[in-house]
């Protein structure tokens, strides 16, 4: 990639929005971008209508592009020289834009959107390809060449560039609203995570501990979980529950077998408990039908009967391997597959049920007071706000 870049281009995504939800969506893709970006504090941002620019001034073009491709919202980005809207600036920033002392095949594609610029595309591409072929080795190849250099004609200026990299696509985060996850040590809750971010959802997660069935180690790997998913939506904000008593007394008052149902009822209230306190309108989860005894359709009939607010499951018709490509591709793979105990596992049983019936959740649940042990819960809930400095140093930091 060549030193003289100047510019970053950057293409919006869902292009079919229109009105109040394209601006919506406009504004809140360059309040996060400027919000990435933060560190980098020499960039200049341009927002148009289908287009967003950034001015690098002294900035490394490859460390702005790594954090704008994690931006949802953008469906492709190009690191641009910008030039005066005049033939001549245009073809020394198209030699420039590529490195011609090693040989390749090119293929230039102008496009003007400025119909008043008195040269057509056509033009512009036989100049600015006998411009390459003059001062290089390189060849023409229309049908499948090394490096296509795109020129682009605004009013106000020239964009060249030589790359078209694809951005993160989706939803700037926080145009859909607010969810609570369920985050556990596991390869699927960081890809529905993932999933929920990438459709415009800021998220907080809750990380349900039990100490000391429970070690640190596996409360470690939650965070390294967190601080991988977190780049997406900018900062992210993690509940860890203390769920020992309420666990230890779901053994004692319940037959092992409904342990895990009985669990998961658990789990979803204090999830609703928190939602409801963070302002959040969904919970999610990384369930996927099948998968385990425990993710049947019974099973998650019986568990949503506890809370009114949508559950929502963004894995839950995938397979396991389309999953472990996506935990692949967000590099979450390798820390959920480390072996720490998580809560469930611990406790799990023998036999879990795999048709619960909820008359028979309802009915273990008379056994005990669970309510005031849930209130404890989400009292008791710790709360860390994982962000990040000016330097790109995470930090931890206690929230209340
Ligand atoms: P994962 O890979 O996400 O752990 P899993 O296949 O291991 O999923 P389960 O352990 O049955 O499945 O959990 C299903 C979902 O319940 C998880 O995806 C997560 O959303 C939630 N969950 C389970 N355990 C916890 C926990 N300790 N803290 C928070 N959420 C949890
Ligand atoms: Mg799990």
């Amino acid at each position: 990639m060549d030193y003289r870049y100047d510019h970053i281009l950057i293409r919006y995504g869902e292009l079919s929005l229109k009105g109040k939800n394209r601006q919506n969506f406009i504004r809140k893709l360059s309040e996060k971008l400027k919000k990435a970006l933060k560190p980098f504090s020499t960039l200049e941002f341009e927002t148009q209508y289908d287009r967003m620019y950034i001015y690098l001034h002294d900035e490394d073009v490859d460390a702005v592009s790594e954090v704008v491709s994690k931006v949802f919202g953008i469906s492709s980005f190009s690191p641009a020289i910008k030039t005066e809207p005049n033939m001549d600036a245009v073809l020394e920033a198209v030699k420039n834009s590529v490195d011609l002392s090693t040989p390749h095949t090119f293929k230039i594609r102008a496009r003007r959107h400025d119909k008043m610029f008195p040269i057509d595309s056509d033009q512009i591409n036989r100049m600015a390809a006998t411009a390459i072929l003059k001062n290089s080795d390189w060849k023409v190849d229309v049908h499948n060449p090394d490096v296509t250099i795109l020129i682009e004609v605004r009013q106000d200026a020239v964009y060249i560039m030589a790359d078209k990299i694809p951005g993160a696509g989706g939803f700037p985060v926080g145009v859909g609203g607010r969810a609570m996850v369920l985050l556990s040590g596991g390869i699927d809750s960081p890809v529905a995570s993932y999933l929920m971010m990438k459709r415009g959802v800021h998220i907080e997660c809750v990380h349900f501990a039990a100490p000391p069935y429970t070690s640190a180690e596996a409360r470690d790997k939650v965070f390294k979980l967190a601080r991988l998913i977190a780049p997406y939506q900018g900062d992210l904000i993690v509940h860890v529950v203390p769920f020992t008593t309420l666990q230890l007394a779901i053994y004692q008052n319940a037959p092992e077998s409904y342990a895990i149902t009985l669990m998961r009822r658990m789990m979803m209230r204090i999830a609703h408990g928190l939602a409801e306190k963070r302002h959040c309108l969904a919970i999610a989860t990384g369930e996927s039908v099948g998968q385990v005894a425990s993710q049947t359709l019974e099973s998650m009939y019986t568990i949503n009967a506890v809370t009114s607010m949508p559950i929502i499951r963004p894995v839950v018709c995938m397979d396991k391997n389309e999953i472990i490509s996506i935990a692949r591709k967000i590099n979450t793979y390798e820390t959920s597959i480390l072996p720490f105990e998580d809560c469930c596992t611990i406790f799990t049983p023998k036999s879990p049920v795999t048709k619960p019936k909820l008359e028979k959740c309802l009915a273990y649940e008379t056994r005990w007071d669970w309510q005031t042990m849930v209130n404890d819960c989400i009292e008791q809930a710790e709360s860390i706000r994982l962000s990040f400095k000016e330097e790109k140093n995470e930090e931890d930091e206690d929230l209340f």
